[in-house]
């Protein structure tokens, strides 16, 4: 007689996780998948076992053929059950199908040999017969442990083997699971009459439930989005596939509205952007990646541009809290992972730089806000960014000076500071490219400073009037203004140095002074303090005549395409503005002077100064030195001969 008074508790248990499993949103992983299907056998199993031992117990009330069918439904479910645990194992460790077939192919093995004795006992009695006495085991039915012990084995190797792909507390759990199914199967064993194998398969599957399946470890905290973790399972089951963008958008000053709004108003805000993208986009999956970062994936063929503008739109819109009306805008970015090697790390560290470095707003670049990123785009990204990083961590920001010349005399006067970094092979990486990331991610800070910092060591170092020159240029980015203790560092690092704030002017280009108020403030201490300020890229932005005017500038820089088309197609206008500037009682500076012609042209037009390759280009401080230390001079005219028009 069997005793099976174990499973009806199992078996209530059981029903409430299906409920639990299907009251929340799951994300369509194969993990997913895998677990429902253990949910749903182990149920059957449960009813199975209970009625072919009944069967069995009152044998002669039944026909043999059901009884066959019976007991041949239960063992063909006993050992797919066996098998659903490893293919659990092997899809949290995310060892697909697809990708590792030979592995699957190999270990499915033991699988199909036990299911196909078990499905032939009927005729071979090879694992169980019934005859006029009932139900007898076969001279196979060790093939249930063997099915059994071989898959546990199996798992408990894999999980071993490739343990780093899951968190401490899952490696703990994987193992206990299988251990629970092991000592599950001990029982069957060493107490066969008590049905009890079933108990502790519950017990694994709770245990899988409580570390792996819980729908809400994979849900945001602000509303029914799915967070950081779900992103990372879905991505790692999508490694290979390149069907599939990710449209990744980001609440501008997140941090800021946060603080202004307060944590609840703004929960409410994430939670009803959570609900619009669900209650939108059913077709898609939503995640609310934190910091107010959200990422929307599905395929690759969808109207992405359209959802894009669409999600724009909508955020044209007040999201209603308590019957405040706040708006947010957002910044969007959207992500084709179309190389077949990107690993859910890469995709999900790309993702986090994009968001870092999209995330903010737009200080200096013109980027197409709404730009496809390729994954290739987003790793030269990771990578200027992990330059930036180690050349602040290790102190390898170098300073090149590029020197400027008066225009009649071609004596040196100055020199332009500019920032270099180098990649991981030691290769120079354009300002161009690092200054703009550096810019949107707050390091321009650091940067600048480093530069600031540098500058003054080599104005410590050499006399400036031995090199021939009456101060050095250092660039000023506008985020650096925004820094309310800009002026109190900077003087700390003048002091250190014992270098004169006259010795150095800043540049800040058009751009920044076009936002007035946030610099304003900023250029006014530290002119208090003693720094002369000059206009950079004189041309390149909007230009207002009337700020400029206002401007305590000591010298304006023509931007080099300003300097450039003059050069292509002489006109009135440059050389009008150049006089009205010099009568304003500003100098200027002409750059990207290539050659002798440009050169002639731009001092005839009234510019007192030149910078530019005809002359040098930016060099290390060392060459530098070595160039025009001790007062040599390579470009010096002579002085009886006229320059320009
Ligand atoms: P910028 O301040 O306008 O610097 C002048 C840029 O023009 C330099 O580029 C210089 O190498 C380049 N240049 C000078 N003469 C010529 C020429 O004759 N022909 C051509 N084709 N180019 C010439 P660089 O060093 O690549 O710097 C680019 C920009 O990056 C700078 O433009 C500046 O805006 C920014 N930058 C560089 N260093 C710093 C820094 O320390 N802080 C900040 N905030 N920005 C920096
Ligand atoms: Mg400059
Ligand atoms: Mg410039």
């Amino acid at each position: 007689m069997w005793d099976y008074s174990f499973m009806f508790p199992s078996i209530l248990v059981l029903f409430i996780l299906l409920v639990f499993f299907f009251s929340r949103p799951r994300l369509p992983i194969r993990m997913n998948r895998t677990f429902l299907a253990i949910l749903l056998l182990e149920l059957s199993i449960m009813v199975t076992d209970i009625i072919s031992s009944e069967m069995d117990n009152n044998y002669r009330q039944f026909s043999g053929a059901a009884l066959y069918l019976m007991n041949t439904l239960y063992f063909a479910l006993y050992i797919f059950r066996t098998y659903l645990f490893f293919r659990f194992t092997t899809d949290a460790l995310g060892l697909g199908y697809r990708e590792n077939r030979l592995l699957h192919g190999l270990l499915g093995v033991p699988f199909l040999i036990g299911e196909i004795l078990s499905l032939s006992s009927f005729a071979t009695g090879a694992v169980f017969r019934i005859d006029g006495a009932g139900y007898h085991s076969g001279p196979c039915y060790s093939i249930l442990y063997i099915c059994f012990f071989f898959y546990i084995l199996a798992s408990l190797v894999l999980l071993i083997v490739y343990r780093q792909r899951l968190n401490p507390y899952q490696q703990v759990s994987g193992f206990a699971f299988n251990l629970m199914l092991l000592a599950g199967n001990a029982m069957r064993i060493l107490f066969p009459r008590l049905l009890v194998m079933n108990t502790f398969c519950l017990a694994a599957v709770l245990t899988i439930y409580l570390s792996f399946q819980n729908p809400d470890l994979y849900l945001s905290d602000r509303g029914d989005a799915f967070n950081m973790r779900g992103l990372r399972a879905l991505l790692s089951e999508y490694y290979r596939r390149s069907d599939y963008c990710i449209l990744g958008f980001s609440i501008l000053n997140y941090n800021q509205e946060r603080s202004i709004l307060g944590g609840r108003q703004t929960d409410q805000c994430l939670k009803q952007i959570s609900q619009y993208l669900i209650g939108t986009y059913p077709r898609f999956l939503p995640f609310y990646l934190r910091s107010g970062r959200f990422a929307l994936v599905g395929p690759a063929s969808a109207q992405w541009r359209e959802i894009l503008d669409a999600i724009n739109a909508r955020f044209q819109h007040s999201w209603g809290v308590d019957n405040t009306a706040v708006y947010l805008n957002v910044s969007f970015m959207l992500l084709n992972p179309n190389s077949r090697l990107d690993s859910a790390d890469r995709i999900v560290n790309n993702l986090t730089v994009a968001f870092e470095v999209t995330g903010k707003p737009d200080a200096s670049s013109h980027d197409d806000p709404l730009g496809m990123q390729t994954m290739q785009q987003l790793d030269a990204q990771v990578d200027v960014l992990r330059s930036i990083e180690s050349a602040l961590e290790r102190d390898e920001v170098e300073v090149f000076l590029q020197p400027v010349f008066d225009s009649r005399t071609r004596r040196i006067v100055a020199a332009e500071a500019l920032a270099r970094i180098r990649d991981a092979t030691g290769r120079i990486i354009s300002p161009a490219l690092f200054i703009p990331i550096a810019e949107k991610t707050g390091y321009i800070n650091r940067l600048g400073e480093a530069v600031f910092e540098k500058t003054c060591a080599f104005i410590r170092e050499n006399s400036l009037a031995s090199l021939g020159l009456a101060w050095i240029n250092v660039n000023l980015s506008p985020i650096q203004c925004m820094q309310r203790n800009l002026c109190d560092r900077f003087s700390a690092i003048l002091d250190k140095y014992g270098v004169s704030a006259d010795q150095i002017h800043l540049e800040v280009t058009e751009q920044s002074i076009a936002d007035f108020a946030l610099v304003e403030n900023q250029i006014d201490r530290l002119r208090e303090r003693g720094f002369q300020f000059v206009l950079d890229d004189y041309g390149s932005g909007y230009s207002n005549l009337t700020r400029v005017k206002h401007y305590p500038f000591v010298n304006i820089k023509l931007d080099m395409e300003v300097v450039w088309d003059y050069c292509r197609e002489r006109d009135k206008l440059i050389p009008t503005i150049v006089q009205g500037f010099r009568q304003m009682g500003f100098s200027i500076t002409a750059e990207g002077i290539e050659t002798e012609e440009m050169a002639e042209a731009l001092t005839g037009i009234g510019c007192e100064y030149l910078q530019g390759y005809l002359f040098d280009k930016p060099l290390e401080m060392a060459a530098f030195v070595a160039r025009y230390g001790a007062g040599q001079n390579p470009f010096e005219q002579d002085k009886t001969k006229p320059t320009g028009k």
